[in-house]
């Protein structure tokens, strides 16, 4: 398997590589890698001649200096996880320099008010450090496909409205969140957790199964202070927020309309580790 971390090589061996037919799959990581990476890694590999996987703890999107210090890396494991989905995976792991060239900003970005909600409320920045990241990324990469996970929902939409907006020639694959056994969705920041958290923290999602059924009756605003009660009687965790919006826009539901698409957003704090989850209400 080929690791890179000089972007002038990886384009070479992608260059090197590819055939008219030939098409290129991406799939953009933090590292310290889980079944669900390996899940869009799998598809990327079942529907592309050439996978990239880049692994990379972009610091411009953190909005937490201590979120970034604590953030794991793990690249010799991660590593040996790619190999078991195939040896032909290409690996790009940049330094900070060779992404951003001795300018570690971020570019800033309008994505028509998608940025404001959720993630980006809470975490200032967070969606320029993003947008600027994966657009340097794809520029490098070049991919025809690129696969992102429903478990960053507000990410995924945030990137398709890149693309848009920007008229980037790749195609968005959205992929479905892969869970641990009691629920909890797959994350690189569990590894933080203690068995015990981790066992608690399968609640999460519990609640928004629970959400999603009393959306069939209830109102958004009802499901919400239901939630919020819920989170309160667990003394470890701390809710930042939860909410209900609308897919396409992400906005806030104030009154049912039958043509839309909802889905629950909750951000969680156990033990200072943050957590997010989602769930479409569907
Ligand atoms: P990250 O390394 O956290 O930046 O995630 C890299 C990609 O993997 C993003 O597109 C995530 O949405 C996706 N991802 C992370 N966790 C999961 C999961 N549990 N299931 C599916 N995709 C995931």
């Amino acid at each position: 398997m080929l690791v890179f971390n000089k972007k002038e090589l990886l384009r070479d061996e992608i260059e090197a590589l590819k055939t008219p037919k030939s098409s290129v799959g991406f799939v953009p990581t933090m590292g310290a890698l889980h079944q669900g990476h390996l899940s869009l890694l799998e598809k990327s590999v079942a529907e592309n001649s050439i996978t990239v996987i880049s692994i990379f703890v972009n610091p411009t999107q953190f909005n937490n200096a201590e979120d970034l210090k604590k953030y794991p890396k793990t690249l010799e494991a991660d590593l040996e996880k790619i190999k078991t989905v195939s040896e032909n995976i290409l690996v790009y792991a940049p330094t900070v320099d060779d992404i951003y060239e001795g300018n570690t900003v971020s570019e800033h970005f309008s994505f028509d008010g998608l940025e404001h909600k959720m993630e980006g409320k809470f975490r200032p920045g967070h969606f320029d450090g993003v947008g600027t990241v994966v657009k340097k990324l794809f520029e490098i990469v070049q991919p025809n496909h690129a696969y992102f996970g429903e478990k960053d929902f507000q990410q995924l939409q945030i990137v398709k409205k890149l693309v848009q907006k920007q008229n980037l020639p790749v195609n968005i694959v959205a992929c479905p969140i892969y869970r641990e056994a009691n629920g909890l969705a797959m994350s690189s920041r569990n590894q933080r957790l203690s068995e015990e958290e981790k066992n608690k923290a399968g609640i999460i999602y519990k609640t928004l199964m629970q959400a999603k059924k009393m959306f069939g009756t209830k109102s958004a605003q009802e499901v919400s202070k239901w939630v919020t009660n819920q989170l309160k009687k667990q003394n470890t965790f701390e809710l930042e927020y939860f909410e209900i919006a609308s897919e396409d826009n992400l906005k806030t539901c104030k009154r049912k309309s039958k043509n839309k698409n909802y889905r629950a957003f909750i951000a969680v704090f156990v033990n200072k580790i943050r957590l997010i989850d989602t769930i479409s209400l569907k």
